[in-house]
Order: C-alpha cells, then sequence, then structure tokens
C-alpha cells in the first residue's frame, strides 16, 4: 500500500505535488504558512499538520516545496530534531552549492536527503511531460521511487547531491534564453505594421524546432576530438551579427546582445581564429582561470 508522505509548502507547485500524492493513495500530511491554502486537499483526505514538525512526524518521507532555500532553513531549523531517522527531500529551487548544505545539515542531524529539480510547471505534475532530478544517496532514492514517481518520471542523476540543481539550473537557463530570443524576434517582427505576435508564433516555433535537431550533432562535436560535423566561418557568423545588431536598431528595439557578439566574434577574428564552432563557442563561456 502507499505509504505517508508529508509536503511542506502549498504554493502552486507544492499543493500540486500534495494533490498527485493524494491522488495515488498516499496517506498525506501538509503544512503551509498559509493554512487555509490546504481546505480544498483536507476536503479529500489530507491532514494539515499544526506545525512543521507535527508535519514532519507524521511520515517516514518529507517533501518540502516553498519559495527558496533561505525560507526552507528557516522553517526547518526549529523541527530539526524529527529528521532523525527521516528522509528529507527539496524540492525547492536552489544551487548546488545549497544542495550540499543541506545535505551536510541533515545527515548531521540522522536524516538521509535527496536533492530535486522539478522539471515541470504545476499542471504537468503527475501527468507524461513531466520529470525530476534527483540526486544524493542511492538509498533513499531506491526506497521512496514508488512515491517520487508519482510526481514525473524521477531521475536519480549522481550521488553528488548537487548535480540535481546543476542540470535544474542549467536547464532553467537554456529556457530563460530561449523566451528572450523569442521576446527579441517578437519585439523585431512586430515593429512591422499589420504583424502580430500570433501571426509571427508559428514561424518561431516551426524554426526553433527545426533547429532543435541540431542539438545531438552539436553535442557530439563539442565531446569529440576529431574535426566538427558542423561549422561555420567566423566571418560569416560575424557578419550574420552584425545584420541581426543593425537590423534591431533599424526595428527600434535594443540591440545590446547582439553588438556584444559581433565584438566578441571580431576579437576572435583578429586573433586569427577562423572557424565557429558549438566546442568554441561553449569554450568562450568559460571564466578564464586566474593566472
Ligand atoms: P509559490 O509562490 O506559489 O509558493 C511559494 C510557497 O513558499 C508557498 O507555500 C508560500 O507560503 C511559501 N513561502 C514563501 N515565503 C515563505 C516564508 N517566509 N515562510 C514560510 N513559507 C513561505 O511558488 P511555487 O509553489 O510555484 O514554487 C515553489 C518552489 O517550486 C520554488 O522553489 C519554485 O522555484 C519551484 N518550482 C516551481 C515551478 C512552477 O512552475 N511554479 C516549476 C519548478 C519548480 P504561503 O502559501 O503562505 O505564501
Amino acid at each position: 500500500s502507499a505509504s505517508p508522505v508529508t509536503v511542506l509548502g502549498l504554493g502552486l507547485m507544492g499543493y500540486a505535488l500534495a494533490d498527485a500524492l493524494l491522488t495515488a493513495g498516499h496517506q498525506v500530511t501538509v503544512w503551509n504558512r498559509t493554512p487555509a491554502k490546504a481546505d480544498p486537499l483536507v476536503a479529500r483526505g489530507a491532514t494539515l499538520a499544526p506545525s512543521v514538525r507535527e508535519a514532519i512526524e507524521s511520515s517516514p518521507l518529507t517533501i518540502s516545496c516553498v519559495l527558496d532555500y533561505d525560507t526552507q532553513h528557516a522553517l526547518l531549523t526549529p523541527a530539526a530534531g524529527a529528521l532523525h531517522g527521516r528522509t528529507l527531500v527539496s524540492l525547492t529551487n536552489g544551487t548546488p552549492a545549497q544542495a550540499r548544505e543541506t545535505e551536510a545539515w541533515a545527515l548531521a542531524l540522522g536524516a538521509t536527503y535527496l536533492d530535486g529539480g522539478i522539471m515541470a510547471v504545476p499542471h504537468q505534475i503527475d501527468t507524461p511531460e513531466a520529470f525530476l532530478f534527483y540526486s544524493g544517496a542511492q538509498d533513499p532514492f531506491d526506497q521512496h521511487h514508488p512515491t517520487l514517481s508519482v510526481l514525473g518520471t524521477p531521475h536519480h542523476l549522481s550521488t553528488d547531491v548537487g548535480v540535481a540543481a546543476l542540470y535544474d539550473l542549467a536547464l532553467l537557463s537554456a529556457m530563460d534564453m530561449m523566451f528572450a530570443g523569442f521576446f527579441h524576434a517578437t519585439a523585431v517582427a512586430t515593429s512591422h505594421k499589420g504583424t502580430s505576435a500570433t501571426d509571427f508564433a508559428p514561424h518561431l516555433v516551426a524554426w526553433l524546432t527545426s533547429m532543435l535537431s541540431m542539438v545531438p550533432l552539436m553535442a557530439a562535436d563539442i565531446d569529440s576530438p576529431a574535426a566538427p560535423a558542423y561549422a561555420q566561418s567566423l566571418d560569416l557568423v560575424a557578419a550574420a551579427a552584425q545584420n541581426m545588431a543593425d537590423a534591431a536598431r533599424e526595428a527600434g528595439v535594443l540591440p545590446d546582445h547582439f553588438d556584444r557578439s559581433v565584438t566578441a566574434l571580431r576579437q576572435r577574428i583578429a586573433s586569427g581564429e577562423t572557424e565557429y564552432t558549438a566546442a568554441s563557442a561553449v569554450s568562450q563561456l568559460r571564466v578564464p582561470a586566474r593566472g
């Protein structure tokens, strides 16, 4: 039978997690700063705990999903003694360093700890699109796998507890830059009177979808010492970046990103480089080690 589970935090995401666990037949205990958010869950059979400590004491597994790690730490500290012999899973968004600190803190209390990242929006929880990254000890992941599987496909990435947050934030960074690209493209295209964002969007979706198929090929190039399958001349890439900057300017859109690209590409050309490859684009991003 489904094991008892506690959810701390009933914001949009925590609520979706608790709701999915209830639907799957778990005995769910919840706690939230604003207790009224638990009402519909309680009506469906969840138990609202009067304190974080009592919430943790109700289950072998506590899933925490609040605003950030500072909030989470402040909530857990007065209830820390209750974690002994129990498993804490943080699905609060945070950095690898915060995951490592929290693991050390939990281990010192005699708890087991998993750090997680939710790759879904609340309405996708408990659907095939949802996947979650976990890192930390293998044992609690294996033990709680059936419960964690309710939320979305669980991927245990590493016993290094920081890796889930690293991948999570890497993917969020890619999403953020993709949306920034969408916003920029839409500003440029809709500078033409008569073009709406809605008119333009299908072209953008088709283009980005087609370009996404390049990702595995470029990734293989990045990993391989052999000559890259995909390369362009730096002159060509710099000329295109210049056109993107100028077209933005003509459209009354801020060209800053492309101006910086042009400057960086021209510096590479001036230093004798000729090829634009995925591997060189990635290595350009690394902060140089201090000599
Ligand atoms: P919400 O803003 O909807 O909820 C925030 C939660 O944190 C609420 O439970 C809130 O309590 C609680 N909280 C905030 N400040 C405090 C405080 N000072 N003391 C106690 N509790 C506090 O956010 P989400 O539920 O959407 O997000 C929760 C976590 O999930 C975040 O780390 C987020 O990055 C992550 N996440 C969210 C996704 C999304 O699409 N929404 C996607 C993937 C991850 P109260 O109800 O009382 O305000």
